[in-house]
């Protein structure tokens, strides 16, 4: 008896670590849901998930693009410190021979360890396997991988006219990028109308196939990057035009995926989180999106390029509210190892904080700053309310970055369109910030840079 009641206990014990499922959209703004004040665009189950969940409103990536940004989420790092970030680079290549650093523990590692079957679903960017297999996802701690290594738009065709500035035109037969499964080659081209769905077919069937134990599902969508293409069904359907289009369906792909979650008896013990990579690529017009109220867009350091929706979703856990407390994605890192018990590695620094208080209802968690890195430069920092700017730069663009002798000072919970530069007015704060600054810039150790390689056919 006393026997039985022991494998019971246990039984509770190892069934009490949650799944993880992350969904991470790529270029989604901060103004493009429904729940964050989109006025046309209907994302009905991404809303639906904000009501059940957490709907953070200062959510941030912890870089302005792609590649440095997935660096970040996957390791609970600045990217300065493994050296996935370059100012000119920017972001891995399709020629690139670069890739996250194997010495590198990645959440879904740390997972693995603790007994989770881990799955990736959709774009990587952290290395090109067919330059370098080591850089597979599956050599990151990924027992299942569909996806794509890079952006969609990294593989153009002779003739696109990406090559004459002019990436806005949606053709399908201007895009080359490769579909894989694993380490094998299922598609070139891609057939993007149909990726989302794709992908989110394979994420509920990763989900019902491992529904017996933890998993960590890894679901970063190609989309709403540009070229956009949605599938049939979701075409012209939007009044937001082909952008609204494809955030509509990548809406009803986070219901399918929730809807699994319910279907299987999971939902009570699976912590969702939905994100975005970084901001809108404004830059893009009308298929780029949109930061709502907040300056600028992706590849910036202005709030529009790092802040970005943040949801987090359990039911009969995370207590159902709005969070106006700061909070990023490689929290997400501390929070799920934590949740997993799993061991938050303690040889290395990690920037990300346990914010299981914020998803549970159950107060605050310290931070003493949030750095906005473009490349490898610090452009600004935040400490509570106030974040100032020592260089600014306005996006993706080729204007040159402006250094400040005296930096830029916004209160970003008064001010989040950063429009009222207060640093006159308070030197005591931006010397406090400097002072974070430079204890924060104390931990940061020279590496080797990972994305400034190419492999020798490109050259
Ligand atoms: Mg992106």
């Amino acid at each position: 008896m006393r026997f039985l009641l022991l494998l019971c206990l246990l039984g509770a014990s190892l069934h009490a670590a949650p799944n993880i499922v992350i969904i991470y959209a790529d270029d989604l703004g901060y103004g493009d849901l429904g729940c964050y004040g989109h006025p046309t665009i209907r994302t009905p189950h991404l809303d639906r998930m904000a009501a059940e969940g957490v709907r953070f409103t200062q959510f941030y990536s912890a870089a302005e693009v792609c590649t440095p940004s997935r660096a970040a989420l996957m390791t609970g790092r600045y990217p300065i410190r493994n050296g996935m970030c370059h100012d000119q680079v920017r972001v891995l290549r399709r020629f690139s021979s670069g890739g996250l650093p194997h010495d590198e523990i990645t959440l879904a590692e740390l997972l693995k360890g603790k007994g989770y079957t881990t799955g990736l679903v959709g774009k990587w960017h952290l290395g090109v396997w067919s330059n370098d297999p080591k850089h597979h996802p599956q050599n990151h701690g990924f027992d299942f991988h569909f996806g794509l290594p890079h952006s969609n738009d990294m593989d153009p065709n002779a003739g696109n006219p990406k090559l004459a500035n002019a990436l806005a035109d949606q053709k399908a037969e201007y895009w080359n990028a490769p579909l894989y499964r694993g380490l094998e080659l299922v598609e070139r081209p891609a057939d993007q109308t149909t990726l989302t769905r794709r992908y989110t077919e394979e994420a509920m069937k990763f989900i019902t196939v491992n529904k017996a134990k933890p998993f960590f599902l890894y679901f970063p969508h190609t989309f709403p990057h540009t070229p956009l293409f949605a599938s049939p069904a979701f075409k012209d359907k939007s009044r937001r035009g082909l952008y609204g289009d494809v955030v509509e369906e990548l809406d009803w792909s986070v219901g399918r995926v929730l809807d699994t979650l319910r279907e299987s008896g999971l939902a009570e013990n699976t912590l969702v989180v939905f994100s975005s990579d970084n901001g809108p690529w404004t830059l893009m017009g009308e298929t780029g999106g949109s930061a709502g109220l907040l300056r600028e867009g992706k590849g910036s350091t202005w709030e529009g390029g790092m802040r970005v929706p943040g949801i987090a979703w359990w039911p009969g856990k995370v207590k159902p509210a709005v969070c106006r407390e700061v909070a990023c994605t490689m929290d997400l890192f501390t929070t799920a190892a934590k949740l997993a018990g799993a061991e938050v590695p303690s040889d290395r620094a990690i920037d990300g904080v346990d914010i299981a208080p914020l998803f549970f209802g159950e107060g605050k968690v310290e931070r003493e700053v949030f750095c906005y890195y473009r490349g490898q430069q610090l452009y600004a920092a935040r400490v509570g309310p106030w974040k100032a700017h020592f260089i600014t730069r306005s996006s993706y663009g080729p204007d040159k970055p402006v250094a400040h002798e005296v930096p830029e000072l916004y209160n970003v919970e008064e001010d989040p369109s950063e429009v009222r530069n207060l640093a006159d007015q308070h030197p005591d704060i931006l010397a406090s910030i400097r002072r974070a600054v430079e204890k924060h810039g104390a931990t940061i150790k020279d590496v080797p840079n990972q994305l400034e390689g190419v492999v020798e056919a490109a050259k």
